[in-house]
């Protein structure tokens, strides 16, 4: 895999349940996963020759982030090696604006948009009287948890405008933002998980929570699944898609973005489901039949991110008192340092009701802090 962050160790880690020798590329061995793959290869993502070198190394090449060098993936796969997901699509799901082209060319439900070269000309476009506010401008490469996005509501907000090739689309009125996680394999099978209701933190705009099962009305989850599938089958890839859809206030459901990879909504899966995201993942890159993506009980996923205002060695408050608690399964990648709103682990509480889940995940949260030996 490219990429040694926690979702290469929690796939590491599916791996290992089948004795399957795993390698990661990666800037070091001390990143989450160094310690779950069999082999750990320091080099940089990015960078052709280091991608097609470690590629010349394996049986099957996939990635656990999207910004690798597809340059390097698409000369291994002209010379015969597996990769998945496919590099064409990898390339085209990269780009928030190819992908957006991709979805109204596929009639698959999206926000409308237009594609700008520059922030000036997104400037222009106002001015001239072409763009109305309020509007969401997403950098088109390298967004990354909510850091290429700007949110344009007035005149006064033109100075938060991403100076790069962007997108712009209309703001959606969200009821909720769900993620559908699905799977498919080299034989055309294709699996949809349960939807997931996602809570962000309004500070960091990361996910705090994910709720499952979603509490949606169940034409809604039904009609989710099948985009999710709809977009799986139009990508043609196999392995995971991570589906990202918003609600909209008027019952519409659009989708937002793609990843085509493990992802943060489907951690829950690990302790809750039939088959895990990365169990699934690796059946089918590996042409394995799907998994059940049954849920087994009712779960609630409660992102660890460092404390605001802890920069340093990461030591973890309150640990103790949430393992007292039933059903509650704690995760920890192994970052050595902490900082604010990093990802530092994950917490799935388990419960037949999700009511009750939820109410157990906010306890978790109050307890269990990520914080640094010494504060900055
Ligand atoms: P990233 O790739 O950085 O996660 P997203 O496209 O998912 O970026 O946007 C981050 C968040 O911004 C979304 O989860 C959502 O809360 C908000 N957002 C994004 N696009 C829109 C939109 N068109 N209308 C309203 N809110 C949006």
């Amino acid at each position: 895999m490219l990429g040694g962050g926690q979702l290469g160790k929690m796939m590491a880690l599916a791996a290992h349940n089948w004795d399957l020798e795993t390698w990661a590329l990666d800037g070091s061995k001390s990143f989450p996963a160094g310690s779950a793959v069999s082999h750990f290869v320091e080099g940089n993502f990015k960078n052709f020759d280091d991608v097609y070198a470690f590629g010349k190394q394996v049986d099957v090449l996939t990635i656990e982030i999207e910004h690798v060098n597809t340059g390097a993936l698409l000369k291994l796969e002209a010379e015969g090696l597996p990769v998945h997901p496919s590099p064409t699509a990898l390339n085209t799901i990269k780009d928030k604006g190819l992908q957006k082209q991709f979805y109204k060319k596929h009639r698959l439900p999206t926000a409308p948009f237009t594609l700008f070269g520059s922030g000036e000309a997104i400037k222009k476009a106002i001015a001239a009287g072409e763009l109305k506010y309020p509007f969401v401008q997403k950098s088109r490469e390298a967004g990354y948890d909510g850091k290429g996005v700007a949110l344009i509501q007035s005149e006064s907000d033109l100075g938060l405008v991403i100076p790069a090739p962007s997108m712009v689309e209309d703001l959606v009125d969200i009821e909720t933002e769900i993620a559908v996680i699905v799977a498919r394999n080299g034989q055309g099978e294709i699996k949809a998980y349960p939807p997931v209701a996602m809570q962000f933190n309004p500070q960091a705009n990361l996910v705090e929570f994910l709720i499952c099962p979603a509490g949606l009305d169940k034409k809604i989850a039904q009609q989710a699944e099948e985009m999710a599938v709809a977009a799986i089958g139009a990508y043609g890839i196999c392995g995971l898609l991570a589906v990202e859809l918003f609600l909209t206030k008027n019952g519409e459901l659009l989708i937002n973005e793609v990843a085509p990879r493990p992802h943060n909504s489907g951690h829950h899966t690990i302790d809750s489901c039939y088959t895990s995201q990365y169990e699934q993942h690796l059946r089918g890159i590996l042409g394995l039949p799907l998994g059940s993506t049954k849920m087994k009980t009712a779960s609630v996923m409660v992102n660890l991110l460092g404390e605001p205002g802890h920069t340093g060695p990461v030591r973890y408050e309150g640990l103790e008192k949430c393992l007292k608690m039933e059903g509650i399964k704690v995760h920890l990648y192994g970052k050595e340092t902490t900082k604010p709103f990093r990802k530092m682990g994950h917490v799935t509480v388990l419960d037949k009701e999700v009511e009750k889940a939820k109410t157990k995940a906010q306890k978790v949260k109050q307890l269990l802090k990520v914080k640094a030996n010494r504060p900055l």
